[in-house]
């Protein structure tokens, strides 16, 4: 059951307390796109998102991205945001998250996912060992495969629930 509890909840990518992530070890950090970064149907980072990424490069971090979607995609907003990225990761699959790792010489204790699907990134995440941090999605309009999964996702924050694991709304660090 542990492996569907993320480390930390939070609503969004801009109320993770970054500071304490980087006095806590934390070096590098992986970032899912779709609905964490972006929103599924939106064709550009906002400002506030480019800003944000900015200031956590500024801050020491390593900021990649790890996206499950196709690299037309990924590509675009990793080139945009100058950072590294890994499309089709197929996550929960953990041989991207090892790659990422592995590429830029990482221990699991210094790297943290930022995503917003309990079945993928938290779930991955936890698999390979590393600190993760799930944000509530940025909209609620999902890709048919990402809807599947949400439904997997809304019965498993249901038993979560019903054990007092994890609650929806209820934020923590
Ligand atoms: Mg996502």
């Amino acid at each position: 059951m542990s492996k569907y509890i993320p480390d930390i909840y939070q609503k969004s990518i801009y109320t993770v307390n970054y500071s304490k992530l980087y006095s806590d070890g934390i070096k590098c950090l992986l970032f899912d796109l779709d609905n964490t970064l972006i929103s599924s149907k939106s064709l550009g980072v906002s400002e506030k998102t480019k800003d944000l990424i900015i200031s956590l490069k500024q801050k020491g971090f390593k900021v990649i991205i790890l996206s499950n979607s196709p690299k037309k995609k990924v590509k675009k907003f990793g080139e945009f945001l100058e950072v590294p990225y890994y499309y089709f990761a197929l996550k929960p699959l953990s041989f991207k998250f090892k790659k990422a790792l592995s590429d830029f010489h990482y221990l699991p204790k210094e790297v943290a996912i930022i995503g917003d699907q309990i079945m993928t990134d938290v779930v991955g995440g936890n698999k390979v060992g590393i600190t993760t941090i799930l944000v509530n999605p940025v909209a609620d309009k999902d890709v048919i495969f990402t809807k599947f999964n949400r439904f997997f996702e809304k019965r498993k924050i249901k038993e979560l629930e019903n054990n007092n694991l994890f609650k929806r709304g209820n934020y923590y660090e």
